[in-house]
């Protein structure tokens, strides 16, 4: 069955980033950008800093803003 298949693999992926987040004392390489976005609410741009990190050591990337309380990508 392909979908069992699929679902193999998406948790074998899963897994992996799992054991990469125990096993690596991730190395940050830490880049800041300053970034705009557009409150959806009140059609204001806002001006806030992007912080991207990613690892060194296993490639594990992870970005935030750094000032908003905005959450998603
Ligand atoms: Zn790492």
């Amino acid at each position: 069955m392909l979908g069992l298949n699929t679902n193999k693999v998406v948790n074998m992926r899963w897994l992996m980033n799992y054991l990469r987040e125990v096993f690596c004392k991730h190395d940050w390489e830490r880049e800041e950008v300053k970034a705009t976005l557009k409150d959806t609410y009140t059609g204001d741009y806002k001006t806030d800093i992007r912080v991207s990190s990613t690892c060194k050591k296993c490639g594990y990337h992870k970005s935030y803003w750094k000032y908003l309380k905005y959450l998603g990508d």
